[in-house]
């Protein structure tokens, strides 16, 4: 077993005891979970099961603020389903990838009607490589001076 001080073996054997889960006693005391399993394994209490009736869910966010039911009517916590889809959006999120031919264009002076702020900075980039004149890109761009020395000051 590893070893604690007294204060906060103390802490997460009452922790325990009050019918916390692992997870929240980790996270109230900084102690490892496996630590804490380790704790309550020695104290022969059960693992930590999630019921309408609890304070909280074993991640610990607060119940009946949080409860709801999934559409085969088991019961789930609303914020730990909250955090999946927010999670699952930002891993597939991908940003659109600028257009190389716009880009080409607008370096040579006939830029398309719209061209995205990552085209126009790369477009800009581009001329600036050439050494040209911040009035010379701007007019190449279409775009005004002062886009061209934001894009500049930014690089
Ligand atoms: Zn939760």
């Amino acid at each position: 077993m590893t070893w604690l001080p007294d204060a906060l073996r103390q802490e997460v054997e009452q922790m325990l005891r009050a019918g916390a889960s692992d997870l929240a006693v980790h996270r109230q005391t900084g102690v490892a979970r496996a630590t804490v399993a380790r704790y309550r394994k020695a104290l022969g209490l059960p693992g930590y099961h999630t019921t309408a009736d609890s304070p909280a869910c074993r991640h610990g966010h607060p119940f009946p603020q949080h409860l709801g039911r999934n559409e085969k009517g088991h019961l789930i916590c609303l914020e730990c389903k909250r955090i999946r889809v927010r999670k699952k959006a930002r891993a597939n999120y991908t940003p659109v990838q600028p257009d190389e031919v716009a880009i080409q264009r607008a370096a040579a002076g006939d830029p398309p009607d719209r061209l995205t702020p990552r085209e126009r900075a790369a477009a800009i980039r581009q001329l600036d490589r050439r050494q040209l004149s911040a009035a010379v890109i701007a007019e190449r761009v279409r775009c005004s001076r002062r886009t061209v020395h934001r894009r500049r000051a930014a690089a």
